[in-house]
């Protein structure tokens, strides 16, 4: 039996190994020099050519550290120890060991050792044998002492090399183990070496029978054999198992491959076994692998002259085994950027943007440099996706997100947060001005028209800019950010605004104000005043609008502009509407009672009431419950925009039927095209008050009120100049043909009494039309 060390010989273990060399050759040399010239010839023919035989062809088992051979020749060392007398025994032993040695393909040091080895414990075992007194009798005591040197040698064997493992790897661990193929190889030992002795006792009594011996010999082969290899799929099995766990666990590529090339190193032991670029060459095997984004990679291992279908279907294993954990891991990794990144644009989505923000808080906390975070909302989007569908929709938002990109440095990150709304992080900036610069980029480049479902498309952008103060976190910049978006919108879209701490506070007002709203009708704040709608011609009051106020506990009397726009957004304008709608159109009916005079009572109506329809339901039961002569006129501003065959329109047109009569406020002020008159059931124009003021000065004006009278009057439709203020708009307007009006100059908004005063009068202190009167007028009737 002799042990392959496959490790590589150390400076520090050559002593040791040196040792057993030199011993073992010495034992050779004084037993050659003994047995020169007594050496039986025929013997020394047949027994040198066996021993290398059996030595040649061992049983290998594997074992942690270094495979145990059990070569048969120990067999061989029995049969000599008990035909010939030491000395040699001895040589001829060796010379069988030295030819099988030379026959094998190792590496020159291990088999030197082999042979020193060999010697050594052969000579050992014989010695040990020789103690209990001549071996070439029959007795029971011969057979005693081949049982302890047949066990000498197997420990001398085992010790040795052991110790020559263990100073070569610096430990015990593996050299000496408590395997199960010791006491294996023990036993077939046991085995062998019988049969030696079973064939020196036949060769002295019965030389003829000893051809008997081969079917016990290749028994026991055979059974080692099969041993073996049941051994060797154990340790595949075991080593697959164990590869197959560890590719589990590795979660990215380059940990997959990393424990791929540990497992082939050592279930083929081949330390030079690497990944790469380059094909096998003739004296390697390999495993194609797939592309992880660097390429496709090559498994190699180098060919294993012995076993090279076992090395390569192992190869196979392990590839097989890799590649199904690399499709988990892409999938994983493709699912992780699946969740960080829009699907749409590719660009970080909320929750990567955020970490990003957070991210550069952090470094900015370190840093002199500013962080800002700009908040864009396209404007006008949803026009695209419902005009020209959801692709068109999809396609210009990747066409932004790429101009984004453009206006950036690449170390800057765009994000989509969501529909219309992308952000960008600007890290690293010396001052605040660079992030207005880049959101002037932005609109610039945004302002571009991009081609989508064959229409250019140029869409408009408004963007909050936050920079970064003194404890901000993410969370806070977003919200800025957000903040300052809106209030972009607010005043007028396509432009940029800068987040002030004191934008955050008219938010918080703005907040408190919408709490203060939500409890307005219970708490019965809400007042509304009247502005008389004067007939220029004769100077009487044909009608009123109604216009809201807000007596607010803390801020006083609160102008509609404060907080429509806020009941607007918070659907709190449905209720409020209809109590505007109520209370107007009550007033007006005790007035038309008191003062038996027909009037006209106009009510503005906020978009979202249109989008109702119980605005219809409201009205209708309103007339139905009076019969006096008033009538309702709802006011519409022209920026409502109204869709032909939309919901809102056939509420226009039910109200209509109802007999309500339907104005555009602010006329002149909302559309560039006028050519929704002709779908819609209206009956008054009120022109805006903006024309108004210069009309008397300004010739362009003018024209433009004079077109809209001419237009008015073509179409049927009854004018009302908005915001008269002074004398000389009363003649201008008068002169073109509007013959109602409101403003200042006749009054301003009045509280119920007031204008119940003024209907008491009958007809306005003031005259309509002041020609050659153009006196000031004296006391206003208040506001
Ligand atoms: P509007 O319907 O165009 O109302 C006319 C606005 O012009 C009123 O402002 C009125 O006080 C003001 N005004 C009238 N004459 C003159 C003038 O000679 N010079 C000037 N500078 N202004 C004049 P107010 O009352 O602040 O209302 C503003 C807007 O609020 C209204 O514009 C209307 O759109 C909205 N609003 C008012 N009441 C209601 C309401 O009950 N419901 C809804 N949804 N909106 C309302
Ligand atoms: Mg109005
Ligand atoms: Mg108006």
């Amino acid at each position: 039996m002799t042990d392959s060390v496959v490790v590589r010989r150390s400076v520090r273990s050559v002593a040791f190994d040196g040792a057993v060399v030199v011993s073992g050759g010495l034992a050779f040399v004084v037993a050659a020099a003994h047995a020169l010239g007594s050496l039986p010839v025929s013997l020394t023919a047949a027994a040198v050519p066996l021993t290398a035989l059996m030595a040649r062809y061992p049983v290998v088992l594997a074992r942690a550290g270094g495979d145990i051979e059990i070569g048969f020749d120990s067999a061989m060392l029995v049969v000599l120890a008990l035909l010939v007398p030491t000395g040699p025994a001895v040589t001829i032993w060796g010379l069988g060991v030295l030819l099988a040695q030379l026959t094998l393909r190792k590496s020159w040091s291990s088999r030197v050792f082999n042979v020193g080895l060999g010697l050594l414990i052969g000579w050992l075992a014989l010695a040990v044998m020789h103690l209990f007194g001549p071996l070439d009798r029959t007795q029971p005591r011969v057979l005693l002492a081949v049982g302890v040197g047949a066990a000498t040698y197997f420990v001398a064997d085992y010790l040795l090399t052991g110790a020559s493992l263990a100073i070569e790897t610096s430990s015990w661990r593996g050299a000496v183990s408590h395997d199960v193929s010791v006491p294996v190889s023990a036993a077939i030992f046991i085995g062998v070496d019988s049969l030696g002795f079973v064939a020196a006792m036949l060769a002295r009594s019965s030389p003829w029978s000893l051809p008997l011996l081969a079917t016990p010999l290749v028994t026991l082969l055979y059974a080692a054999r099969a041993y073996k290899q049941a051994n060797d799929n154990r340790a595949t099995m075991t080593a697959m198992f164990d590869a197959a766990r560890d590719a589990h666990h590795a979660t990215t590529p380059r940990e997959i491959l990393a424990t791929l090339l540990d497992n082939t190193r050592s279930m083929l032991r081949a330390p030079s076994a690497t990944l790469r670029r380059a094909e096998p060459g003739p004296a390697e095997i390999g495993f194609l692998l797939p592309d992880t984004g660097e390429g496709p990679m090559w498994l190699v291992a180098p060919r294993q002259p012995h076993a090279p279908v076992r090395a390569q279907r192992m190869l196979d294993m392990l590839g097989a085994l890799a590649i199904e954990s690399l499709s988990r891991a892409l999938l994983v990794g493709e699912m992780a950027h699946l969740a960080r990144h829009d699907p749409l644009t590719g660009l970080p989505n909320r929750a990567l943007f955020v970490d990003r923000v957070q991210h550069g808080v952090a470094l900015s906390e370190r840093s002199p440099r500013l962080l800002a975070v700009l908040f864009i909302d396209l404007d006008g989007f949803k026009g695209v996706n419902d005009s020209l569908g959801h692709d068109a929709g999809d396609q210009l938002l990747i066409a932004v997100a790429q101009r984004l990109g453009t206006c950036v440095r690449p170390s800057d990150t765009v994000g989509r947060l969501g529909g219309d709304e992308f952000a960008v992080l600007l890290e690293d900036m010396k001052t605040a001005d660079g992030a207005t610069e880049v959101a002037e980029r932005i609109l610039t480049a945004l302002r571009e028209p991009t081609r989508v479902a064959g229409v250019d498309v140029a869409i408009g952008a408004s963007i909050g800019i936050a920079v970064r103060s003194d404890g901000d976190d993410a969370g806070t910049l977003l919200r800025h950010s957000d903040l300052a978006m809106y209030r972009a919108k607010e005043s007028g879209r396509g432009r940029y605004h800068l987040f002030t701490s004191r934008l955050w506070a008219e938010s918080r007002e703005r907040l408190a104000l919408e709490g203060d709203l939500r409890r307005v009708l219970e708490r019965a704040e809400l007042a509304l005043t009247y502005q008389p709608v004067i007939n220029l011609d004769t100077g009487t009051i044909e009608g009123f609008e109604a216009l809201l106020r807000w007596d607010h506990p803390g801020h006083g009397r609160l102008e509609p502009l404060r907080f429509v726009g806020i009941a607007e957004e918070t659907g709190l304008i449905g209720a409020i509407g209809q109590w505007v709608l109520e209370t107007a159109y009550a007033d007006a009916v005790a007035w038309t009672r008191r003062y038996r005079r027909p009037l006209t009572m106009a009510v503005n109506l906020s978009p979202q009431q249109l989008g109702d329809q119980r605005i219809v339901e409201q009205v209708a039961s309103l007339l139905t419950r009076n019969d006096a002569p008033v009538q309702l006129v709802l006011e519409i501003t022209e920026s409502t925009f109204v869709h032909e065959n939309s919901d809102q329109l056939r509420r226009m047109r039910e109200l209509h039927d109802l007999g309500v009569q339907l104005a555009i406020d602010d006329f002149g002020t909302g559309y560039s095209s006028i050519g929704y008159l002709r779908h819609m059931p209206i009956d008054i124009l009120k022109i805006d008050r903006s024309f108004v003021a210069d009309i008397a000065r300004d010739s362009r004006s003018a024209s433009l009120v004079e077109a809209i009278t001419v237009m008015a009057r073509s179409l049927d439709l009854t004018l009302i100049a908005e915001g008269i203020e002074e004398p000389e708009q009363v003649v201008a307007l008068h002169a073109m043909g509007c013959s109602l009006g409101q403003g200042y100059w006749f009054a301003r908004p009045l509280s119920g009494d007031d204008a119940q005063a003024m209907l008491s009068r009958r007809r306005l202190g003031r005259p309509q039309v002041p020609t050659a009167r153009l006196a000031r007028p004296g006391a206003r009737p208040r506001g």
